[in-house]
């Protein structure tokens, strides 16, 4: 039964206007691009060599590009393989200046001095992540997000971080500040495609929302989920914690397209609406 209200809430999900992410032409954002008339069938669309995630508003089918946080700023392209031939078609990427943020972590074991064991687990871990980051299923995509917690965006996405004065990646994804066991719910109906107890991200939770549209939950303190597991839009995921390398208790939320992260604030609707269990 479950698996019927499943599938009834994924076949209309495409095609909800009004529900779609907003369009960001700058690294880390969204290229929103019409590729064709809903009333044909959906073509193929690839960005970079990788499969893009395809819905429509109700009049044409949209490409939804994940654009890289580390994308330079000029001209792209991507590539549209209908029925009766192959297209391009042109975007550009624009400059965006993400701020610096600077932190403090203690246990210095989490920055710069791990054992031996730490590096292969890490190294490992970073292997289970490519490949959970790799998955792409057929469906169509829901794209219709509420938030999975409701709390102060303690960080956000894109910041560039110096961790103990040590230049550090970006901040790849949109941090939510919320006191440790508050249930975290699903922005959307998918299927739970990865879960674990990793060195950096502590208990967290992979779901994937339909042609590589991913979203992962990190630092819980509870899983509520199993691999394999369906889950609808504000079913249970877990609970707020601070496993891994966490300064406090919050969500750290990451949102993939076309295993890029992107802007996961870019999926809200307009007054950020909670998601209701
Ligand atoms: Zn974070």
């Amino acid at each position: 039964m479950k698996r019927l209200i499943f599938i009834f809430l994924f076949l209309p999900s495409c095609c909800l206007a009004g529900s779609l992410p907003q369009s960001a032409l700058v690294p880390g954002g969204i290229a929103k691009i019409a590729v064709g008339n809903a009333s044909q069938p959906a073509p193929k669309v690839f960005y970079q060599g990788r499969r893009i995630l395809v819905t429509s508003d109700h009049s044409s089918w949209l490409a939804i590009v994940g654009i890289p946080l580390d994308a330079k700023p000029g001209p792209q392209k991507i590539n549209i393989e209908h029925p009766e031939g192959t297209s391009l078609v042109n975007f550009t990427i624009t400059h965006k200046q993400y701020p610096e943020q600077r932190m403090r972590i203690r246990r210095k074991r989490l920055v710069n001095e791990m054992n031996a064991q730490d590096l292969a687990r890490i190294k490992d871990e970073k292997e289970q992540v490519r490949k959970i980051k790799d998955v792409w299923s057929d469906r169509p995509a829901d794209v219709s997000f509420c938030a999975p917690v409701i709390g102060r965006w303690s960080s956000l996405f894109g910041l560039r971080r110096f961790l103990n004065n040590q230049p550090r990646g970006m901040h790849r994804g949109l941090d939510i500040a919320a006191k440790t066991d508050t249930a975290v719910l699903a922005p959307a109906s998918g299927f739970v495609i990865g879960t674990g107890d990793y060195f950096f991200s502590g208990q967290t939770v992979f779901l994937d929302h339909g042609q590589g549209l991913l979203t992962a939950y990190m630092h819980l303190n509870e899983i509520a989920v199993r691999l394999g597991q369906t889950v609808l839009q504000g079913e249970r995921l877990g609970t707020v914690g601070a496993t891994g390398r966490a300064t406090g208790p919050h969500l750290h939320w990451n949102v993939y397209l076309n295993q890029e992260a992107v802007d996961p604030t870019l999926f809200l609707p307009k007054g950020f609406p909670a998601c209701h269990p």
